[in-house]
């Protein structure tokens, strides 16, 4: 940030950077988050006297008397304040289990069949976001700059607003903006457009995301007009400007390079690749949910199997779901189907010494996520629709020998910034995707060196560390000249994207 900007810094998000494990005792004790986000914004909130506000993810009912003590505790350790929204299990169904996830995350996702209107949801989700403002309210002083992420929280601003909070807001949307059809089917499109308006800078990860939102708003509100072309659009309302712009999110390139050759690491490689020698390893790894395209790509293998005898016996997926929102029937569904057609591919493929899909249903420790970028010669990464993929980014910068190959999906955010070296599919494509995994499992040594070089030079520039730089300044710049770091968004050169 400009060190002529003095003003304190707030984090809204719907959790705390921090995972609080309720003992037997009554008491409790923490375990701090290791995100990219976290990692990328703790040095500022460090250096701006920050504070975090969130939910702990424990219910107000099974809240410990001693949680504010507990969560100054966390703040001394983390080193910046911690402030915890208070939420019911009410809460916590309607406004997170049933507006968030079963109305905003399917229809932003383009799977408007699994959402589910129910209005009581909007009420929740209208209510949660004003117990968050009023926390704002609570802990803000006048001119602070007020960042709130996520899909779960677009109302914030407004009722900051109708507290009277004096600050500066900026909104960051993780997940895509979808399209105008789409966004259409919210019976509440309007009131949620009209919310998004009382941020100063609205920040989304792709261009696709920032159009989405430019057109449902010229679409649903049109006394609204943006100005300005490119990366960058502005409107103003009631005197206010209000900005739009698209800042992919990224991972700390260097803190992953450092861990991919730690010892550790390499021994998981070895283990790894112990029972896999002489075999291409494909890895897919996602959390288990609707949105990660796990059962077209399972298809799309069995496709290549079935169509490229050659790759039998020799090539090996290795999929990871971890688990995600396992309370959820539509979940446990997914998870039976994705099982079920493992045990059938397997079924039909296996011979001594070969099976085709290993499985794998749990969250990965670091070292064993890191060992399986590692082992892996593709990463089959295919989601139906993705705000960005940082799993892509992951794997692109373990490759510390720059040999593997990135095949993924054109409704990825990530593949705005990595089609310059990934083999792009459309996961709905079971053909186009076998055909691609044929693709790569023959490419030339020299073509997957220049491929994983332009995309780990790409992710290099625009790390998680430039995406929060860029985007405050961009929050704090009084006009559109201050998006310096915009610029960078240009393709890369070829010269440029040879790694040093
Ligand atoms: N990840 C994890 N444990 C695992 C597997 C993955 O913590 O067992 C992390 C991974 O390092 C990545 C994140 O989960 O940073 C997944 O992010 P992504 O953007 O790909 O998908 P999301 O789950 O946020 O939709």
């Amino acid at each position: 940030m400009p060190d002529n900007h003095r003003s304190r810094l707030l984090i809204v998000s719907n959790r705390l950077p921090l995972k609080v494990v309720p003992g037997t005792d009554g008491k409790a004790t923490f375990e701090p988050g290791s995100g990219g986000l976290v990692t990328a914004l703790a040095p500022v909130l460090r250096n701006r006297g920050g504070t975090w506000i969130g939910w702990p993810g424990v219910n107000a009912e099974q809240l410990p008397d001693y949680l504010p003590e507990l969560m100054e505790q966390a703040g001394a350790k983390l080193g910046y304040r911690i402030r915890p929204v208070s939420l019911t299990q009410k809460d916590v169904k309607l406004f997170y289990e049933g507006f968030s996830n079963e109305v905003l995350w399917p229809i932003f996702h383009d799977f408007p069949s699994l959402a589910k209107f129910d209005p009581a949801y909007w009420d929740a989700y209208r209510a949660v976001n004003r117990k968050y403002a009023e926390a704002v309210a609570e802990h803000s002083r006048p001119g602070d700059f007020i960042w709130i992420h996520d899909y779960q929280l677009m109302l914030v601003a407004e009722e900051c607003r109708k507290l009277g909070v004096d600050g500066r807001f900026s909104f960051f949307l993780h997940i895509p903006f979808p399209s105008l059809g789409m966004f259409l089917k919210i019976p509440w499109r309007t009131e949620i457009l009209r919310a998004l308006l009382a941020y100063d800078l609205l920040g989304v990860q792709t261009a696709w995301d920032r159009r989405n939102l430019m057109e449902c708003v010229r679409s649903l509100i049109p006394e609204v007009a943006w100005r300005g072309r490119g990366r960058v659009a502005s409107t103003s309302l009631e005197g206010r400007d209000v900005r739009i712009g698209d800042f992919p999110i990224s991972i700390d390139y260097r803190g992953f390079m450092r861990q991919a050759k730690n010892q550790p690491v390499l021994q998981m490689v070895q283990a790894i690749r112990k029972n896999l020698t002489g075999r291409t390893v494909i890895l897919g790894v996602d959390r288990l949910d609707y949105t990660k395209g796990i059962l077209y790509r399972l298809a799309a293998f069995h496709n290549a199997l079935v169509r490229y005898p050659e790759l039998r016996e020799k090539t090996t997926l290795v999929q990871a779901a971890v688990p995600s929102r396992t309370g959820v029937p539509q979940y446990k569904r997914l998870r039976a189907r994705i099982e079920r057609m493992v045990g059938r591919i397997n079924g039909q493929f296996t011979r001594p010494g070969w099976i085709p899909v290993h499985y794998i249903f749990r969250s990965l420790s670091r070292e064993e996520l890191l060992g399986y970028y590692r082992a892996a010669d593709i990463a089959l990464i295919t989601p139906l629709k993705d705000g960005m993929n940082l799993i892509a980014k992951e794997y692109c910068v373990t490759n510390v020998d720059n040999d593997g190959v990135l095949i993924l999906s054109e409704f990825a955010g990530a593949a705005s910034q990595l089609q310059i070296g990934a083999l792009l599919v459309n996961p709905f494509d079971v053909m186009g995707t076998a055909d691609a995994v044929y693709r790569a499992c023959k490419m030339p040594a020299n073509e997957r060196k220049s491929r994983m070089r332009k995309m780990r030079a790409a992710i290099r520039k625009q790390d998680v560390f430039w995406w929060v730089d860029s985007f405050l300044r961009s929050a704090i710049a009084k006009d559109l000249s201050g998006f310096p770091a915009l610029d960078e968004y240009s393709p890369l050169t070829p010269a440029e994207a040879v790694e040093t």
